[in-house]
């Protein structure tokens, strides 16, 4: 008897591995153009590695996700993975917002099922796309049960990234994701799966958040503000007015001109929950190095990154408004 293949259901949003590009010509490029059926008759081999049922969820350039995509991506896999006849969940994305909504789901999704993010740097259409490729990574992945437990992962030239790690490090080239704080989770070998580590930080299961609670408080408003030579406070004056939290892109070790940390400091005293990320792609931005944030009332993220770091204050404000609280999530997300 053969071995029964797994079952993955896939789930299609758009992006670089279903864009089609007419011409060797910027303007002739168009991301989420190619629909899902498709997208996996491209992959050789994919029907020896699984039975794939596939499902378009939405077909958009990721720069255009939404929190209400987000919100559909997640009910529809909070479905899967209760089905019990679902082995693992492919969800085909573009590149540039992949690793939020990886961290989202990751935050969202208390199921320990696997579940696999990809997508592709070159256009379906374009020489040497590397979409079939990642897709046939994704889908060996899912469907392999040392995948179950860890949370989202993203699959990406044969890389294993963790979605708390991953980062889109650069905007061109296939070898544009990387895991900078600490290194890709492990590596694909044809269909097999090799794992380096275990995720340690809570995730999937152990999460406290829920989509629930967020829509019940309503996507509490977060924005970034990205710090450099000359930044004043006017931003950060703008942005307390309206939003629930500001996340500091900072200088260095999260940093920023007195200037705009005077500002920052004059919104944490109006209740605006204040976080210090870096501008700079990786390291650990502890509490009360350079800027003392017991005395101004800051939240550091760690090592999140300053995107991943407006999602999981956005989560945490759908929770509570104490910034000690949302500091101790800082620490364990
Ligand atoms: N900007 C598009 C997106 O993120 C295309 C980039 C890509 O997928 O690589 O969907």
């Amino acid at each position: 008897m053969p071995e029964r293949l797994p079952a993955i259901a896939l789930l299609a949003t758009g992006g670089t591995i279903a864009g089609a590009q007419s011409e060797d010509a910027a303007h002739a490029y168009r991301a989420g153009a190619v629909p899902v059926g498709q997208l996996l008759a491209a992959v050789p081999g994919l029907e020896r590695l699984a039975r794939i049922q596939a499902e378009q969820v939405a077909n958009v350039g990721s720069q255009n996700m939404t929190h209400a995509v987000w919100a559909e991506l997640a009910r529809r896999i909070e479905a899967l993975c209760r089905d019990p006849a679902v082995d693992g969940i492919v969800v085909t994305h573009g590149t540039d917002t992949l690793e939020e909504t990886a961290y989202f789901l990751s935050l969202v999704i208390r199921h320990d099922k696997p579940l696999v993010l990809v997508g592709a740097m070159r256009p379906a259409t374009a020489p040497g796309a590397d979409g079939p490729a990642n897709l046939f990574h994704a889908v060996a992945l899912a469907g392999n049960a040392a995948a179950r437990g860890r949370g989202p992962l993203v699959v990406m030239n044969e890389d294993i990234h963790y979605a708390r790690e991953v980062q889109k490090v650069a905007c061109a080239g296939v070898n544009a994701f990387a895991s900078p704080n600490r290194g890709r989770a492990g590596v694909m070998r044809g269909s097999a799966a090799s794992f380096f580590s275990r995720n340690d930080t809570l995730h999937s299961t152990a999460s406290a958040f829920s989509l629930q609670a967020l829509e019940a408080a309503g996507w509490p408003r977060v924005d970034v503000v990205h710090a450099g030579v000359g930044l004043d406070g006017e931003l950060v004056d703008f942005l307390a007015a309206r939003s629930r939290g500001i996340v500091l892109a900072g200088v260095g070790d999260g940093n920023a001109t007195d200037l705009a940390l005077r500002a920052l400091q004059r919104a944490a005293g109006a209740g605006v929950a204040v976080v210090r990320a870096s501008r700079t792609g990786s390291g650990r931005v502890a509490r009360n190095v350079e800027v003392d944030d017991d005395a101004l009332g800051f939240i550091a993220a760690g090592e999140l990154s300053p995107q991943k770091a407006r999602i999981l204050l956005m989560l945490g404000l759908s929770l509570t408004q104490d910034p000690a609280a949302l500091q101790d999530f800082f620490d364990r997300y």
